[in-house]
C-alpha cells in the first residue's frame, strides 16, 4: 500500500482467498438510483432508508460499522480460452454478508471502489456507462426469472477516468461511479482455479467446503461424494441459466471462467446485449473477433468452463471416480437441450412439448432468423395471432415485428400447424396467450434503451435511469402508451449503429 496515494501495486497474492484492502471512496458522491425491491427485499432495510444523510456514505464504502473490514478476493480465470493467471477483484470491495427475511444468505460488494492487489494496469473505477448497464441489467434479468446478482443503488462521482472504446479512436473521459450489488455468493469457477493451479490444495479443499455448507444445503460435508455432487449441481444450475438466456435473447458477451458463478448466476454485466433482430452468430462484444462468445455459442463455451471446473476439482477427487465426473460433464449439452425445449415449449403454449413441438421450434427460429425478425416481440406478438370469420390469419396492425415475420413462405402453414397443436393439447388462443404473455417479455433492456438513459445522466439528468428500471420491473406487463409506443417498438434506425465496448 502507497499511504500517499492509498494505491495498491499490483502484486501476485499466494495462500490466500482474500486479502483485506480499504475502500477507495470516490468524490462528491450523488445516489443516481436505488432499486426499492432489492432493498426491500435483499438488505431487508426499508426505501426510505435512502433519506438518511448516511445512505450515500455507505454506497460509497466511508459509513460502515465500526471495525469492520473490508475485503477483494483472489480468483484466476480463462480468458476466451487461455489461462489467464492470477485476476481478483481488480475493482471491488466486498462489505460483509446479510441473511434476508427469507432466509437467503446475500453478499454485498462495492464494484468501483478503488485499486487493490489484483488491479494489474486498471485504475480500479467503473465507469458511468458501464454501472448504469450493471445496475440496469441485473435488475431487468431478476424480474426476468433469470437467476442473477443483483444491484441496490449507485452513486456517481464528477471525477473522471479515461477510457478507450476502441471503435471510435480516441479515448475519452468518462464519469466514475459506484454499484452497490449482491449475491448470494460471488465464488467462481476462477475461485477455484487459481487455488488448484497453485497446489493449494487445502485452500480449494476449505473454499468448496464452505460454499457447500452455504450454497448447497442438499450435500452433505461428510459424504464421500460431495465434490462429484457439488460438480453435478453446477453442471445443471450452469445448463438452466444458460438456457434461459437463450429463452430471452441474452448475450453475456464475457463468458470466462472468472465471470462465470459456482451458483449458475448470471454475474458479471459488461459488453452483454439483448438480440434485436435475430441473428443467432451475433455478438454484443465488439471485442469479441473470433464471435466466440455470440449468443449460439453460449451452451459450447458453458460446457468448456465446467471442463476448466472439472480440472480444477481433480485434486480431490479418487482416481477410480473419474468417470463419473466425465459422465457428469457429458450430460452436460442433453441437460441443456431439455432446459432449452422446455422453456421454448413455454414461449409458444405447446405444453406437451414433445418431439414434434421441438420442430415447430426450430422451424420458427429458422423464419425469424431468414427475416431478421425482432427476438422479443415476434415471441410477443405471436399471441395476438387469431382466425377472422373466414378462417384466415388475422395480425393486428400494431404487431409490428409478427407482422414482418408474416411475409414468409412458410408462415401460414407454420402458424396453421402451430395453432393445430395448440388445439390438440386443448388450448384456446386466449388460453395459449395467457401463458405465452407470462414467458415472453414485452420491454428488455436494449442497447439503445440503456445509451438513452446514459446519455441523459451524464448530463445529470437521472430520471430516464428510474424511469427505465421501473419499466423493466414488469417487463410482461403492458405499461402505460406512451411509455409502451417507445420501449415496446421498434428500435430507431440509430440502433443499429451502436456498438458496444469490454472497455468499461
Ligand atoms: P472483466 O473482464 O470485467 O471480468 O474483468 C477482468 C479482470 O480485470 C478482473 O480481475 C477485474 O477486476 C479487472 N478489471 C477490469 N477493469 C478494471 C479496472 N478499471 N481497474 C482494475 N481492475 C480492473
Ligand atoms: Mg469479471
Ligand atoms: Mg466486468
Amino acid at each position: 500500500l502507497d499511504p500517499e496515494k492509498r494505491n495498491y501495486v499490483r502484486r501476485n497474492v499466494h495462500n490466500a482467498i482474500f486479502s483485506q484492502v480499504p475502500v477507495t471512496p470516490i468524490r462528491s458522491p450523488t445516489l443516481l438510483a436505488v432499486s426499492d425491491d432489492a432493498l426491500r427485499n435483499v438488505l431487508n432495510v426499508r426505501p426510505k432508508v435512502t433519506q438518511d444523510s448516511n445512505f450515500v456514505d455507505f454506497i460509497n464504502g466511508v459509513f460502515r460499522p465500526e471495525n469492520s473490514l473490508t475485503y477483494a478476493h483472489r480468483y484466476g480465470g480463462h480468458q476466451f480460452g487461455s489461462w489467464a493467471d492470477q485476476l481478483g477483484d481488480g475493482r471491488a470491495n466486498l462489505l460483509g454478508e446479510r441473511i434476508s427475511f427469507d432466509g437467503k444468505r446475500w453478499e454485498y460488494q462495492l464494484k468501483g471502489s478503488g485499486r487493490t492487489p489484483y488491479s494489474r494496469d486498471g485504475d480500479g473505477r467503473a465507469v458511468l456507462r458501464s454501472s448504469i448497464r450493471e445496475f440496469l441489467c441485473s435488475e431487468a434479468m431478476h424480474y426476468l426469472d433469470v437467476p442473477t446478482s443483483r444491484a441496490a443503488a449507485i452513486i456517481v462521482s464528477e471525477d473522471t477516468v479515461m477510457r478507450d472504446q476502441f471503435y471510435d479512436g480516441h479515448p475519452q473521459r468518462e464519469k466514475v461511479a459506484i454499484v452497490l450489488r449482491l449475491a448470494e455468493s460471488w465464488f467462481r469457477i476462477g475461485s477455484l482455479e487459481i487455488l488448484a493451479k497453485g497446489k493449494e490444495i487445502d485452500n480449494l479443499r476449505q473454499l468448496i467446503d464452505f460454499i457447500i455448507e452455504n450454497h448447497f444445503k442438499s450435500i452433505d460435508l461428510k459424504d464421500e461424494n460431495k465434490y462429484i455432487i457439488f460438480f453435478n449441481e453446477v453442471v445443471n444450475n450452469t445448463a438452466y441459466t444458460i438456457a434461459k438466456w437463450t429463452s430471452i435473447g441474452f448475450a453475456h458477451g464475457v463468458c470466462n471462467t472468472d465471470n462465470f458463478s459456482l451458483l449458475g448466476l448470471t454475474i458479471d454485466y459488461g459488453p452483454f446485449g439483448f438480440l434485436d433482430a435475430y441473428n443467432p452468430g451475433w455478438t454484443p462484444n465488439t471485442s469479441d473477433d473470433e464471435y466466440r462468445y455470440a449468443f449460439n455459442k453460449q451452451a459450447f463455451v458453458g460446457s468448456f468452463n465446467l471442463l476448466k471446473l472439472r480440472e480444477a476439482l481433480l485434486p480431490l477427487i479418487p482416481h477410480e471416480k473419474l468417470p463419473s465426473v466425465r459422465n457428469i460433464l457429458n450430460g452436460f449439452y442433453p441437460l441443456y437441450t431439455r432446459y432449452f425445449n422446455k422453456l421454448y415449449c413455454q414461449k409458444l403454449a405447446l405444453i406437451k412439448c414433445e418431439k414434434e413441438d421441438e420442430h415447430i421450434i426450430n422451424q420458427l427460429l429458422k423464419m425469424m432468423e431468414g427475416k431478421s425478425a425482432d427476438f422479443t416481440m415476434t415471441f410477443r406478438q405471436l399471441s395476438e395471432i387469431r382466425l377472422n370469420i373466414h378462417e384466415q390469419i388475422d395480425i393486428p396492425k400494431t404487431a409490428w415485428a409478427l407482422k414482418h415475420l408474416s411475409s414468409h413462405n412458410q408462415f401460414d402453414a407454420w402458424t396453421r400447424n402451430w395453432m393445430k397443436r395448440l388445439e390438440e393439447s386443448g388450448l384456446n388462443l386466449n388460453e395459449a396467450k395467457q401463458i405465452m404473455n407470462r414467458v415472453n417479455p414485452r420491454y428488455i433492456l436494449r442497447n439503445w434503451i440503456s445509451q438513452e438513459a446514459i446519455e441523459m445522466a451524464d448530463r445529470g439528468d437521472f430520471s430516464r435511469v428510474r424511469l427505465i428500471l421501473d419499466i423493466l420491473k414488469n417487463p410482461y406487463k403492458l405499461q402505460k402508451p406512451a411509455e409502451d409506443l417507445k420501449y415496446a417498438n421498434r428500435p430507431p434506425k440509430w440502433a443499429k449503429g451502436l456498438k458496444v465496448s469490454c472497455s468499461s
